[in-house]
Formats: structure tokens, C-alpha cells, sequence
């Protein structure tokens, strides 16, 4: 086989790399996430590293990213200012561990640090003043930025001593400067910084001093360079620490152990709290401490290999939509939802993401072979961001929804406001296999057992038609049913025989009655006592009792008054189903995720109007309210959701998106 198509691919990664590397190094403006940037160079390292004979000097895995503007004097590095390679996982950091102890013989120790999202500086001193300071540009040559690097207060000019020597380290913008200066621009609506790292490296690319210095930036020094007069000193905890009794700004996270474990425990813990900082970091970096280790252990023309940058694991990443699959709700709606190779995502596996209709799909152009990039909303539930448009081959495929139901063949219908294509064919096979799962479930009848495979099984061998056939089951039937033994079979008709004297709010919700709900069920339940009741009931009655609106009041006479409903209710009650409420009168007792929640809703809502999420958020116990404090219980953040979110982020109020409320609604038994 010839290697073409391989180079081709190479070709195809390295060309890409390069331009989100412009964007990102030149112009201070990435056109990409960091995720896709590394998922895209990982792809890169592999067939590389596959195809050996193929690597080339220029290639993007060999060069320390960005060069110098033509505008700033150069500045020759007297070492190069290396990149770092990078570890994704503990087992990872373990090799990278392996090697180091193979090339030392001996158990190393290890400096851990926090790496600060900013952009690499040099600072000289000469005779204990400050001289010059420069970026790192392509890693040889970089930009003389020491006019810009004197605004920075905490960098001294003139050290305690008169030592000659070169310090490296991260000059970054604080989150909260960061903060008032996208706030401010937007204001004078000039275009926003992506990122803390992009204005901080855009800051300091700036020819005029006086921008720099109305910037807010900070400094951490991590390294000694060039040790000029401090060559005495034989590690970099030393240097460190003598660094900061000069009077450098030194990071005081930084800590020295002894084994690759107590390595992953930092990282871990730092996982966890990295967002309580108030500078952003995206990983760790691990080094050899001694400096005789540092030589022996020695460099690649791109890192040091005696250090290593773990990266926290994505929130986003990349991944391709191999097929859109249809699926058909209880009510009838009709879903696509995205296959997509699996791929870690926030520390879980993901290979589904739903589409929610065919407006969504359309907006983000997202079609069935597509990379795409992939998040883990609220870290819960997987989301497609975006198709990466410039990575398409012409191959893809554009999806579009059937006209017709793909479960009965019945047509598919757009009710008036709504986005979603519903099937309303009342026998459709899909819907009522769903029905029957929805009728089993924990807040509705609840029967142990019956849980989503053995429901559909059930109805897929033809043993369930409507719920009520549940009541009519033989252990004979059960027994024919794949793993299904003889024990869970018997349990499973006890769990059947007991939920027939559950209280008649749990039935009237396994009804699966549009927008009745857990909590809708229970007020019916409570007012009306028993179903004959509640199914003799009108419109207008209806609607008097606190909390039910037309939209429910009509929803329930409707459906009851559907001849099939009657007889199904009747077939519930031969059977010995019980149609009678026993809880208390007035019923505040139904727990959910909204009660006694306080919600803020900002931004633009997709799915419903802010005022029926309110609805919904109330009928469950909730409280939405304007302002966000910190006693707000989480806020909801639509499309371009703004200042809120943002006084929601200082005080650490979980923020939900628009899937993460529809989620949660659902959970709750809300029909959507
Ligand atoms: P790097 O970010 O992988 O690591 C090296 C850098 O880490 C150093 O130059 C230094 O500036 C920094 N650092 C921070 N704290 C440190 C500490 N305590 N000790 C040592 N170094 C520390 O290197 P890189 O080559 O600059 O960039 C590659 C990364 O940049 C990619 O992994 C990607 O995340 C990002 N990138 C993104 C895009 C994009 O389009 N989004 C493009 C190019 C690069």
C-alpha cells in the first residue's frame, strides 16, 4: 500500500494546525477551542508517530508555536523557550514518570505547579536591574516587549542584589480584569477577547505602553533561565525560592514530592478547584527537580523531556456524527438524536447527543458525517456545539426529518407553535411502548422490575398492548421472555400486584396525559378524590382550581373523553387497579429538583417562552425571581445570556442551560 493518502492526511492536519496556530499566536484571536487545537494535534502525533519517515522539521508537532511581529525589535533567546508536551490522563503522567526514572536510574522528585493560562516572558537582569523582556515567539526569536513588561507593577525593576541572570514566567490577566475589559468594550462595542490568555498576549503585543498598562496584567514567575551569577544553585525549588526572596511574584501552589502518586493527587485536587482561582489554568506542570537530572534526562527540538503539561480533562472536545437516529416519545414527538463515535468528554464516555428537532439541526448545519465539537452541557448532558465547517470533505450529509412516522407510517404533524414534528396517531407501536415504560416508572406506578428493557420487551414479543394487559400477566408469559428467570419473575408480579393499590395520583401520571405532571396529577388527585370524578369534571371546573390553566384543563377533558381512555380505565379497574386518592387534601408534598428553589432566567429561551418556564419551574415548587444573588439556587441561561450569568459566575450560582431545565422538567414528570 502506498503511504499517499496517509501524507495527504498529515498534509491536510498540519495545514490546519497552522492556521488555528496563526490565529492563535499571531493575532492574539483563536478561531478554534484549545480542546480542538490538541484533539487536532494529538491526531497529527499519531500518524506521525506511526509514520515516522514522514515527519518533517516544519511540521507543527517539531515547532514552538507563534512568531515574532514584525513591529517589536527581536530578540535572539540565548536558550531556546520550549514548548510542553503534554499528558491527558494519570496513566499518562505514570509513563511520562517511566521514562523519567529509566533515564535518571535513580527515583526522582518532582516540582508541581499550576499552569497559568497566559503567555510565556523573559526577563533579564543585569547587575539586579531589570533590562529586558521579551516574549517567547517561535521559541527561538520572540518580540522585545520591555517597555509594556515595566507597566506590570509586580515585576521589579531593580532587585535587592546585583545579580546577572534570566527568570521565565507567565504574564496572564486576572478573570476579573478580564471581566471589565470584555465589559468595557462591549460598551464601545469593539470586539471581545476571547479568553483571559488572548487579551493578556494581546496586551502585551501592543506598541503603545500605556494600553499595556491600563490592562491589569500580573506576572508569575516559574522558572530561572539563563542562571548567569546564580549558578550555584542545583534545583528548581531553589531557584524558586530564592527567586522569591528577590522580591518575584512566585505562585504559592507550587509543591515538591516524591513519587508520581502524590503527582496525581495534586492534579486531581487542582481538577476539582481549579475554577475557585481568580486566574485561569489549564493544567499542571511536572518537573524534574535537580538540575544534573534536568541535562541528563535532556530535550526534544520542541520540550524539555524532563517536564510534562497535564491538561485537565476537556469540557470540550471533537468528535464525528456517523448517523442521525429518530426516536418517538410517549407524546408522540419525534427526536433525532446524533450517533457519534464515542469520545471523553469531562471525565465520561459519550457516543449519543440528542438534535432535539429538525430548526435545531438546521441552525447549527449539522449533518450526518460532519466533525463536530462536542460539550458536556452543565457537565451533564452531551451537546454539539458546532460542525467544523472548514474540516468538511464534501462527503457529509445533509439530514432532514421523514414526512411520515418511521415507528407506524402514520404522517407527521407540526402543531401550531410548535418546533417539534409529532406523530398523532393514537395507536402508533412506538408510543405506546413508551407509554408503557412511562406507566412502570418510579413516579408513576412504580412497579420494581418493569423497568425499560423488560417494558419494551413486553411489547415487542406482544404480550403488553395498553398497560392494563400488565395486570393480565401469566409467570408463563414472563418466563418466555429473554433473562428473565424465574425468581425476577415472580418478583416482578408482586411489584405488578402491588401497584394496584398505589394512590390514584401515581395512575392518573402513568397516564402519560399531556402537560399533567407529577404535581398536576397530585392537585387533580387531591381535588377530585377519585377518577370517576375527575373524569365527569368540565373545562370551566377545571380551570377554578389553583394552578390548572386552560392549556391542562383542556389537555384532560380531551383525552377523557376519548372512547379508548374510557374503556382502557374500565379494563384498570376489573383488574383491581385502585381509582381512588388517599393522600392528604391539599398536597405540598411532592418533592422535586424545583422545590423551594429560588431561579433566575436570562438570555433567550429556544424551546418554551420565558413565561411558560416560569410556569413550569412554579408548578413544581419553584420561585423565579429577577435579580441574581447568592441566594439564587441556580440560574437559567438562554442564548446570549449576559451580565446575569456573569454575576451568576462570581457567585459561584450553578448555571443551567435551556437542555439542562428541559432535563430537569422531564425528570419531573413535565410532558413537553
Ligand atoms: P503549552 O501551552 O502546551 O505549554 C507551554 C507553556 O506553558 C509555556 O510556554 C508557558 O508559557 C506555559 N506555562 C504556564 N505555567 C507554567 C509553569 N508553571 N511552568 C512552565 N510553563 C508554564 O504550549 P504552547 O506550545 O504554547 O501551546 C500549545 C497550546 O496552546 C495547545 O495545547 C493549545 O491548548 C493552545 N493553542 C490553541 C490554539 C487555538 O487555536 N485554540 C492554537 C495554538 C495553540
Amino acid at each position: 500500500m502506498t503511504n499517499q493518502p496517509i501524507q495527504e492526511e498529515i498534509e491536510r492536519l498540519r495545514s490546519l494546525l497552522r492556521s488555528y496556530g496563526e490565529a492563535y499566536y499571531d493575532e492574539d484571536a483563536p478561531v478554534v477551542s484549545d480542546a480542538v487545537y490538541d484533539a487536532t494535534m494529538q491526531q497529527l502525533l499519531e500518524l506521525e508517530k506511526e509514520h515516522p519517515e514522514l515527519v518533517t522539521p516544519d511540521s507543527p508537532t517539531q515547532r514552538v508555536g507563534g512568531k515574532p511581529l514584525e513591529q517589536f525589535e527581536k530578540v535572539v533567546h540565548t536558550s531556546p523557550m520550549l514548548s510542553l508536551s503534554n499528558a491527558f490522563s494519570a496513566d499518562d503522567l505514570r509513563r511520562f514518570d517511566e521514562r523519567v526514572r529509566e533515564a535518571l536510574g535513580t527515583e526522582p522528585t518532582y516540582v508541581c505547579e499550576l499552569k497559568i493560562d497566559g503567555l510565556a516572558i523573559s526577563l533579564t537582569y543585569e547587575d539586579g536591574r531589570f533590562v529586558l523582556g521579551s516574549t517567547r515567539g517561535d521559541g527561538k526569536v520572540g518580540e522585545d516587549i520591555t517597555s509594556n513588561l515595566r507597566t506590570i507593577r509586580t515585576i521589579p525593576l531593580t532587585l535587592p542584589t546585583n545579580d546577572s541572570f534570566e527568570v521565565r514566567g507567565e504574564a496572564y490577566m486576572p478573570k476579573r480584569a478580564f471581566e471589565r475589559l470584555n465589559e468595557g468594550r462591549l460598551a464601545r462595542e469593539e470586539a471581545l477577547f476571547a479568553n483571559p490568555r488572548n487579551a493578556a498576549a494581546g496586551s502585551l503585543r501592543q506598541l503603545d505602553p500605556k494600553i499595556a498598562a491600563s490592562r491589569q496584567l500580573a506576572v508569575f514567575i516559574y522558572a530561572l533561565g539563563e542562571r548567569g551569577t546564580l549558578d550555584t544553585i542545583e534545583t528548581h525549588e531553589e531557584a524558586l525560592n530564592h527567586l522569591e526572596s528577590l522580591g518575584f511574584p512566585m505562585n504559592d501552589e507550587r509543591r515538591t514530592y516524591h513519587s508520581i502518586e502524590e503527582v496525581i493527587e495534586y492534579v486531581d485536587r487542582w481538577t476539582l478547584e481549579r475554577n475557585d482561582l481568580p486566574y485561569e489554568i489549564d493544567g499542571i506542570v511536572v518537573k524534574v527537580d535537580r538540575f544534573e537530572d534536568q541535562e541528563q534526562i535532556g530535550y526534544t527540538a520542541k520540550s524539555p523531556k524532563w517536564s510534562i503539561a497535564y491538561k485537565f480533562p476537556a469540557e470540550e472536545v471533537t468528535t464525528t456524527v456517523r448517523s442521525i437516529e429518530l426516536s418517538i416519545g410517549r407524546t408522540g414527538v419525534v427526536t433525532p438524536t446524533a450517533n457519534l463515535d464515542p469520545v471523553l468528554v469531562a471525565g465520561s464516555t459519550v457516543q449519543r447527543a440528542t438534535l432535539h428537532n429538525e430548526d435545531y439541526i438546521r441552525e447549527k448545519d449539522i449533518r450526518i458525517g460532519d466533525r463536530v465539537i462536542l460539550r458536556k452541557a452543565g457537565d451533564i448532558i452531551p451537546e454539539i456545539v458546532a460542525p467544523l465547517v472548514e474540516e468538511r470533505t464534501g462527503e457529509e450529509e445533509i439530514f432532514y426529518m421523514p414526512t411520515h412516522c418511521p415507528a407506524c407510517e402514520a404522517e407527521l404533524v407540526k402543531i401550531e407553535e410548535e418546533v417539534a414534528l409529532r406523530c398523532v396517531n393514537p395507536s402508533c407501536s412506538a408510543q405506546m411502548r413508551e407509554a408503557i415504560i412511562h406507566f412502570a416508572s418510579r413516579h408513576a406506578m412504580n412497579i420494581e422490575g418493569l423497568g425499560e428493557r423488560v417494558a419494551a420487551q413486553l411489547f415487542d414479543e406482544g404480550l403488553v398492548h395498553h398497560v392494563a394487559d400488565l395486570y393480565e400477566l401469566t409467570k408463563e408469559q414472563l418466563l418466555t421472555l429473554e433473562r428473565m428467570g424465574d425468581k425476577s419473575a415472580t418478583n416482578l408480579l408482586e411489584a405488578i400486584e402491588r401497584s394496584k393499590s398505589n394512590s390514584m395520583e401515581k395512575l392518573l401520571f402513568g397516564l402519560g396525559i399531556r402537560f399533567v405532571g407529577e404535581k398536576v396529577a397530585t392537585i387533580l388527585s387531591a381535588h377530585f378524590r377519585s377518577m370517576d370524578a375527575l373524569m365527569k369534571a368540565t373545562e370551566e371546573e377545571l380551570v377554578t382550581i389553583d394552578e390548572i390553566g386552560e392549556k391542562v384543563a383542556s389537555s384532560i377533558t380531551l383525552y377523557f373523553s376519548k372512547e379508548e381512555v374510557v374503556q382502557l380505565i374500565e379494563h384498570l379497574r376489573t383488574v383491581g387497579v385502585q381509582m381512588t386518592y388517599d393522600g392528604p387534601l391539599i398536597d405540598e408534598t411532592v418533592e422535586t429538583v424545583f422545590s423551594g428553589a429560588t431561579v433566575v432566567l436570562t438570555g433567550k429561551l429556544e424551546q418554551f417562552t420565558r413565561k411558560e418556564a416560569q410556569q413550569h419551574i412554579e408548578g413544581l415548587g419553584g420561585k423565579v425571581t429577577s435579580s441574581v444573588s447568592k441566594n439564587t439556587t441556580f440560574v437559567v441561561a438562554g442564548e446570549a445570556a449576559g451580565s446575569k450569568r456573569t454575576r451568576a459566575e462570581q457567585l459561584n450560582v450553578p448555571i443551567w442551560s435551556e437542555t439542562d431545565l428541559i432535563e430537569a422538567l422531564k425528570e419531573e414528570g413535565v410532558s413537553l
